[in-house]
């Protein structure tokens, strides 16, 4: 099997909460968010993450975003933009916050947004119809302002 296919089998494998923390050790070598700041990924799985972005199963969309908050990667950004328009509410709150808290990411430093995705933050602030997202948005306009 190739690299790229093993990765993506990984990825498919974050829907199921059984073996996931297995799973995750696989696909990005940590688990513990302290480790997870360390890493720095390899092609394969960081391509395999961003097409988890898109994968039909929410499960697998949230939880990649939730490796790509803590393994900060600036490269991500415009992938988890679309996210943000999500049709699951816990998925758009979840783009939020990897796109915007820092406490997840190594050193505390967050990922340097441009003018247009604060914007966008921004537009969700006001307009996502789950208050939990736009709860989300807020905190982050706050933290900027
Ligand atoms: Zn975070």
């Amino acid at each position: 099997m190739s690299k790229e296919k093993q990765y993506a089998e990984l990825v498919d494998q974050l829907a199921y909460k059984e073996k996931r923390s297995e799973v995750i050790v696989a696909l990005v070598g940590a688990i513990n968010a302290r480790d997870l700041a360390k890493v720095v990924l390899d092609v394969e799985p960081k391509n395999a993450l961003i097409e988890g972005l898109t994968h039909e199963n929410a499960k697998v969309r949230w939880w990649c975003l939730q490796l790509m908050d803590h393994v900060a990667d600036e490269s991500f950004i415009p992938y988890i933009i679309p996210l943000l328009h999500d049709p699951v509410g816990k998925v758009r709150k979840h783009a939020v916050h990897a796109l915007t808290c820092d406490i997840c990411k190594p050193d505390r430093c967050g990922l340097a947004l441009s003018l247009d995705v604060k914007e966008q933050i921004e537009r969700v602030s006001a307009k996502d119809p789950d208050k939990r997202v736009r709860d989300e948005a807020q905190a982050a306009l706050l933290q900027w302002n």
